[in-house]
């Protein structure tokens, strides 16, 4: 493996903290400015961060940036339908080709969460306030490293609940509990062709979800664990036929 930084962008929609006062107070710069700096508070100079967000030419994810990414994290919410299709199918490729994809929180309905997981993506939700306990599952998790429980709370929060439309993840870390009685798979990772999805739940505009030492930790964890392996991959992701086998069959008879 490289020790070459991971570089990775952080995407953010950057619609809620200009329309909705309470989100502009929140985070005056912006939700992307405080998760760069949660990741690079996390990973240090294991990763060097950018960020795009949707205004931006071609929302900031030039066929140039995608390249230079190799991990890329996604928040959206009220602006999914503004994501042009082929900025999606650009995003979706570099996956398959073994970018790493973090989508958080509302981002589980955007045009690329949904794509790379072939279902409705739909969830319950409240929004009271609520407390949240994020229990872990898979305690061994890289994404899950650091924590001093076994499991860790934020005090108000937006309740996402089951049924999660989602694939059974390839690997579960977080399950969470709700004041209200729901409970929801809030940290999930799944392999689409070469590159690895994270989905965390954690991250609604209105509370100070990013400012979260756990919340900031967790997705450094899940930024370092989605970076692709570098090297020359042995596997095609295409459809070769074989013509020449790699032991030799003997001719026989039809
Ligand atoms: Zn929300």
């Amino acid at each position: 493996m490289s020790t070459a930084p991971i570089r990775v962008t952080v995407w953010h929609e950057y619609v809620h903290e200009k329309n909705k006062p309470a989100v502009a107070k929140m985070y005056p710069h912006g939700m992307h400015v405080v998760m760069k700096q949660a990741i690079e508070q996390t990973l240090g100079n294991l990763a060097v961060v950018r960020t795009a967000t949707l205004e931006e030419p071609e929302h900031g994810l030039t066929e140039q940036v995608l390249a230079e990414t190799d991990v890329l994290t996604w928040w959206g919410h009220t602006a999914h339908k503004r994501v042009e299709d082929a900025i999606v199918d650009r995003v979706h490729q570099r996956v398959l080709e073994g970018m790493g994809l973090v989508v958080l929180h509302s981002g589980h309905y955007s045009k690329i969460f949904k794509k790379l997981m072939g279902t409705g993506c739909g969830l319950k939700w409240r929004e009271v306030g609520e407390r949240e306990r994020l229990w872990c599952v898979n305690p061994g998790h890289p994404i899950a490293a650091g924590m001093a429980k076994d499991y860790f709370e934020l005090e108000h929060t937006e309740m996402y609940g089951e049924l999660f439309d989602i694939p059974t993840p390839d690997e579960l870390i977080f399950i969470s509990w709700f004041e209200g009685g729901d409970v929801f798979r809030s940290g999930c990772v799944w392999t689409r062709g070469r590159g690895k999805v994270f989905y965390f739940r954690p991250g609604h505009e209105t509370y100070p979800i990013y400012y979260d030492e756990n919340v900031r930790r967790v997705l450094g964890n899940g930024v370092k664990y989605v970076a692709p392996v570098t090297g020359r991959s042995p596997y095609s992701l295409e459809a070769p036929q074989i013509k020449v086998p790699l032991s030799p069959i003997p001719t026989r008879g039809v």
